[in-house]
């Protein structure tokens, strides 16, 4: 069949100049049916290339993301159904919630990528996570051309995962996502964030709305995050470490000032930025690539990198933080 050949550097937000051999546009469920059917080469599906780190060429047929469209499918009380096409941009579906008054997304604001990617690691930021206002998803079994029903319970979420990172990985192509959010009038604002509070208090807002909390959220991350346009990267590199409480205390004795956070289930969570920074990471440059100089734990592309040296550089990482403090850092990037 004869596939176009598409160099990937515009279409991954590190920036990497790999070349994708057979690059086709999914625009429709039906023909992401029909070009499976006379497929006999891997698969690799791309939404907005948030969380990728491309180390090398894509053989595989790549699949675009481009199923678009959203509606409200039902309301019941306060809240408020919507099905969302896997394409949409996840920034634009967030102010698009806004300007209609439903609320739930809008901690969530100017995170990257598509709305089909966001449930794969359960993407979040600001005290909200996407299983919060989660409510289904449809997706396409690859091997067979089925349509599947995934509830809730079955996307096994965690922190910056879900059942699509592990059991499921690669084996189905999410074409619809439901959410449940809530008509504004009537929902919860969660302005508990430190960082958001400050923000809201200099502006002198004492009862926030959703609007407010998305614009809080967007000045802390435009003046948090580099701009993957100027500066290729990919967010956080790596997920924070959850450690087992009685370690924690061992290596507590040894380097009082870690900063960490107790969870419910008695084990402790530690900041990857600040162990990064702590073992001499934090703004290093090594050729290409390094550490980015505010945020330690966003891996950066200075220009020429490829993939390879970024992954290079993290293994580096990976390896000095478990000899100083015996952790293991974990990649949040799906690495090719
Ligand atoms: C500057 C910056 C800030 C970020 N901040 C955050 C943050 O605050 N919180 C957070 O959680 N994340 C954050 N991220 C990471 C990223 O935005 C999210 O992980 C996002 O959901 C990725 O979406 P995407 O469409 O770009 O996915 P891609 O990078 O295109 O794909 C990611 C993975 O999902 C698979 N995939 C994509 N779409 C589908 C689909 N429809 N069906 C099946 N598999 C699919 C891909 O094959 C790949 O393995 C940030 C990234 C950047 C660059």
């Amino acid at each position: 069949m004869g596939h176009k050949k598409v160099n990937l550097k515009k279409y991954n937000t590190f920036g990497l100049s790999v070349q994708a051999n057979a690059f086709y546009r999914v625009r429709s469920v039906r023909g992401l049916i029909n070009i499976l059917k006379d497929n006999d080469l891997p698969v690799f599906i791309l939404g907005g290339g948030s969380n990728i780190l491309l180390t090398k060429d894509v053989d595989a047929l790549l699949l675009k993301n481009e199923l678009y469209g959203k509606s409200i499918i039902g309301r019941a009380g306060d809240t408020v159904k919507i099905g969302v096409r896997s394409g949409e941009n996840w920034h634009r579906f967030v102010l698009w919630c806004i300007e209609n008054d439903l609320a739930g997304v809008e901690n969530l604001s100017l995170i990257p990528g598509t709305v089909g990617a966001a449930p794969i690691q359960n993407i979040g930021a600001y005290g909200t996570e996407l299983k919060d206002v989660f409510a289904g998803l449809e997706a396409l079994e690859l091997a067979t051309g089925n349509i599947r029903f995934f509830g809730k319970e079955e996307c096994n979420f965690g922190y910056r995962d879900s059942i699509f990172k592990r059991d499921l990985k690669g084996k189905f192509f999410i074409t619809k996502v439901f959410f449940n959010l809530k008509d504004a009038a009537a929902a919860d604002i969660n302005a508990d964030y430190g960082a958001v509070k400050s923000v809201l208090a200099r502006r002198g807002i004492s009862s926030p709305g959703i609007r407010d909390i998305s614009e809080a959220v967007i000045e802390i991350r435009q003046s948090k995050l580099p701009d993957p346009k100027q500066l290729g990267n990919s967010g956080s590199f790596f997920k924070n470490p959850v450690i087992d409480a009685n370690y924690f205390h061992k290596i507590k004795e040894k380097f009082p000032d870690m900063v960490h956070y107790d969870l419910p289930d008695g084990s402790v969570k530690v900041p990857a930025g600040w162990l990064i920074e702590h073992a001499g990471w934090k703004g290093k440059r090594i050729g290409n690539t390094g550490s980015h100089a505010q945020q330690a734990l966003v891996l950066v592309n200075y220009g020429d990198a490829t993939g390879q040296e970024i992954k290079d550089l993290s293994d580096a990482i990976i390896a000095s933080v478990r000899e100083k403090y015996g952790i293991e850092l974990e990649r949040e990037v799906n690495v090719w």
